[in-house]
């Protein structure tokens, strides 16, 4: 069955599609238009969903083994292979991001998230302590990893596919049905995936997606849902607030990706080509809407000038427009509410007193692209440490440089923030990179890299960055609970 005729985004509960007369509008952000229609979810669709999830887990999806899970996942993988294009045109269409980037990206991390996941399930580790008993005998305990049940999906915009695969890929591979909020600006993606499920001959109830927003709608009816069993999410830090407080109730896990105000480092002994082509990706790529982005950036100071200056240039080079176009390489922002929030903080870095490299403002594109929420790449130097802009994640594609002296004052400025996401530390010195790594209060540091991911590392943040770790077997960890079982022989 397909839903994408009519230009709406239904829900998708138990294999069916859902319509609600509770709609809202999908917009493109290049141009302002309108999608299609989204069909909001509500309590009744919500618990639905939940029923839905539980019976599958009863029926037949709670009788599938490791192996028949497994064929399936790759089934799934396939499914978004043969249908890249559609999962193209749906990314593309909600974000506005160049092609060149969601082909190489979003769609193809989308597919992977369910092949590495298939086999990350088949290969992980048991455990078993024999022991001597009380009466001299012999037991032998083992421990064997049971799904959670339902689990709540709640995702943000800026990289849906790829996001919420990540969380989907590993939840259905230990046995756990789930259930997808999308976000409000991008339901596409997750919509599609319901059709390839069906095609794919995943069970009804499965795979679930409800629409809508965070309060008062499809997320809060989720995360507050009794039934619900564990609730991941990827989104900012005051949202996982809220989310934490539902899940107290009945006290369910949480596994948190969250907001992020990474610092790069660069020292005066980096490959100065390598560090500036990896600074510049890593501050705008995607338009800046990356949680692992750089926001902050540390150089030392025989390098800071001639650094600026040609990071200056990489932001100059970025070609705003037409996401299909030859050429484009910088999309729009997400939509005109977030283009409003991060000129606030354009504004802002001026009041503070900032030196504008570069950008600051919105950039002049053609006449039809005009309503779009388009953005200039933009350079500050000068702010005072206190500064809310050198604070705040701004999560738009801009990033402050400043100069610093000695390993030790690096180490204190990047650990100065309350998010713990990532950092990238530029240099050729091994040993430098080593205590880097060690000093700096992030989940995850790169050297010499940025954003290089083998899907079975760990992945999350410290501090307000988040609660726990997924990846390789560390999402087994949070997609099953450990049971152990005790047998006398
Ligand atoms: P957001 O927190 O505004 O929204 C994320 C999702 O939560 C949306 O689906 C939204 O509808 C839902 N939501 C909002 N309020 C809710 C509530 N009270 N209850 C339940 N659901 C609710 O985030 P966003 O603006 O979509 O995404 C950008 C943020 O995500 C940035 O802070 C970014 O750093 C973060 N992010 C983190 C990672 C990571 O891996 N750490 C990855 C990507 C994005």
């Amino acid at each position: 069955m397909n839903q994408r005729d009519t230009a709406s985004f239904q829900n998708f509960i138990g294999g069916q599609w859902v319509s609600t007369d509770r709609q809202f509008d999908n917009i493109n952000p290049v141009n302002g238009s309108l999608i299609g229609r989204v069909h909001e979810a509500g309590a009744a669709e919500v618990d639905a969903a939940v029923r839905a999830a539980r019976d599958a887990l009863a029926g037949p999806w709670g009788r599938f083994s490791v192996e028949d899970r497994v064929e399936l996942l790759h089934a799934v993988a396939d499914g978004i292979d043969k249908r890249f294009d559609d999962f193209l045109a749906a990314e593309i269409a909600d974000t506005g991001k160049p092609v060149s980037l969601a082909s190489h990206l979003d769609i193809p991390r989308g597919a992977a998230n369910f092949r590495i996941f298939a086999d990350v399930v088949k290969n992980v580790p048991g455990e078993s302590f024999e022991m001597t008993t009380p009466d001299g005998g012999r037991a032998l305990n083992y421990a064997i990893r049971v799904p959670r049940g339902v689990v709540g999906v709640i995702c943000p915009w800026n990289l849906p596919l790829l996001l919420m695969t990540w969380k989907v890929g590993p939840a259905l591979a230990c046995g756990n049905t789930v259930i997808v909020k999308p976000s409000e600006e991008t339901p596409g993606t997750a919509t599609l995936l319901g059709e390839v499920m069906n095609e794919a001959g995943v069970p009804a109830g499965v795979y679930n997606v409800v629409h809508g927003f965070g309060p008062d709608s499809a997320g809060e009816f989720l995360t507050t849902h009794p039934h619900v069993q564990a609730i991941t999410f990827t989104g900012e830090t005051r949202t996982g607030e809220a989310i934490m407080r539902a899940a107290a109730q009945g006290t369910r896990p949480v596994s948190f990706e969250l907001g992020g105000k990474n610092a790069a480092l660069v020292f005066a002994d980096c490959d100065f080509d390598k560090a500036v082509e990896g600074v510049a990706r890593s501050a705008f790529a995607n338009t800046g809407q990356v949680c692992l982005g750089t926001e902050r950036v540390y150089v030392q100071r025989p390098l800071f000038e001639r650094f600026v200056a040609a990071l200056k240039t990489r932001a100059e080079a970025l070609r705003p427009g037409d996401p299909h176009a030859d050429g484009i390489n910088f999309g729009p922002l997400i939509s005109k509410q977030h283009q409003s929030k991060v000129l606030s903080y354009y504004a802002r870095a001026k009041e503070d007193g900032a030196t504008i490299v570069t950008g600051g403002g919105v950039p002049d594109v053609p006449r039809q692209l005009r309503e779009g929420a388009w953005i200039e790449p933009t350079i500050w130097t000068g702010l005072r440490d206190d500064s809310t802009v050198i604070k705040d994640e701004i999560f738009g594609p801009c990033c402050h440089i400043a100069p610093f002296d000695t390993e030790e004052e690096a180490i204190a400025l990047a650990n100065a923030s309350e998010y713990g996401l990532c950092t990238s530390v530029w240099t050729s010195n091994i040993g430098t990179a080593h205590r880097l790594a060690a000093a700096i209060d992030v989940g995850l540091c790169w050297i010499n890299s940025w954003f290089l991911r083998d899907l079975r590392t760990p992945f999350g943040g410290s501090k307000a960055s988040g609660i726990g770790r997924e990846g390789g077997v560390h999402s087994m960890e949070f997609y099953t609970e450990l049971r152990n079982v005790c047998v006398k022989l």
